[in-house]
């Protein structure tokens, strides 16, 4: 054997990954679905299980009048089938100002109701308000939480160092969102590359931006055969499978004990497929 390496891709042998994280499961959401189901990306939604159901307006920073009414629970199953369904707090307090126990109850309460209605495991979050700090942290990653969605940009396409403070690369509305799309895309870095735009529906009605949108995620599929379209949790359970492969000492064979099929490049330009729960006798390699 050669020398080697072991360096995650995506399904596919693909080194991009496209996500999209929406929060409070307002009724926009129900038209927005249709526009990520158009363009076959994928989402994660975070909801507040204790404010689903609840009617309500308010003005955008434009002075428009916006309906901030929220799914009802009985929808939730079947709307948010096909994306990620994220907790967000059961009533959306701000969870550094409430005390240690009162945040506790927001977050595993939260996770208990969201997790009976759709009947999956809930492992990502998204901090209201965006407001976090250590104990809040702490209380997620007790909970069970994999990852969470701070909402600070990065402007920048780097895989997440620590999932429980997720930083998007930027807010849909971001000035700068088709720039980044195209540094983006046409990147033929060997880097694996992780593009994370975040946002709320109702902004869409808000700042009439459902075109703005449209225009990113049209431009974005054009690239669907270099990027893998997923949810956040997927993104960091392939993660988390690809870490978990056991090499043998000479680099000949690997066993993946997961059940994730995932694709590693073991050298310069040299793919490899690891089937799940399989040992996979690897490529001969040279320097
Ligand atoms: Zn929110």
């Amino acid at each position: 054997m050669g020398k080697r390496f072991n360096i995650p891709q995506f399904p596919g042998h693909k080194n991009k990954v496209f996500t999209l994280s929406f929060d409070d499961g307002v009724v926009q959401d129900r038209r927005l679905i249709k526009l990520f189901d158009k363009y076959g990306v994928k989402a994660t939604f975070n909801l507040g299980y204790g404010v689903l159901g609840y009617k309500g307006e308010s003005l955008s920073p434009a002075g428009r009048k916006i309906d901030i009414s929220k799914v009802k629970k009985e929808e939730v199953k079947k709307l948010y089938q096909d994306h990620e369904v994220g907790g967000h707090g059961l009533y959306h307090s701000s969870l550094t100002g409430i005390g240690s126990e009162g945040a506790m109850y927001e977050i595993i309460e939260d996770k208990r109701c969201l997790e009976d209605l759709i009947e999956k495991p809930v492992t990502m979050f998204a901090y209201p308000f965006g407001h976090y700090d250590d104990t809040v942290v702490q209380l997620l990653k007790l909970a069970g939480y994999k990852g969470a969605r701070t909402v600070n940009s990065t402007y920048r396409f780097d895989l997440p160092k620590d999932p429980l403070i997720l930083d998007p690369t930027c807010h849909y509305a971001d000035e700068k969102i088709m720039d980044l799309a195209r540094q983006f895309c046409e990147s033929r870095s060997f880097a694996v590359q992780m593009f994370y735009v975040w946002g709320h529906a109702y902004e869409l009605d808000g700042n009439d931006d459902w075109d703005r949108l449209e225009e990113l995620l049209s431009y974005i599929a054009q690239y669907k055969d270099e990027i893998w379209f997923a949810g956040n949790g997927q993104i960091l359970s392939y993660l988390e499978a690809c870490k978990m492969l056991e090499y043998s000492v000479d680099g000949s064979f690997v066993y993946n004990p997961t059940c994730t099929d995932v694709d590693v490049l073991t050298a310069f330009g040299v793919e490899e497929h690891i089937a799940a729960g399989k040992i996979t006798k690897l490529k001969e390699t040279s320097l």
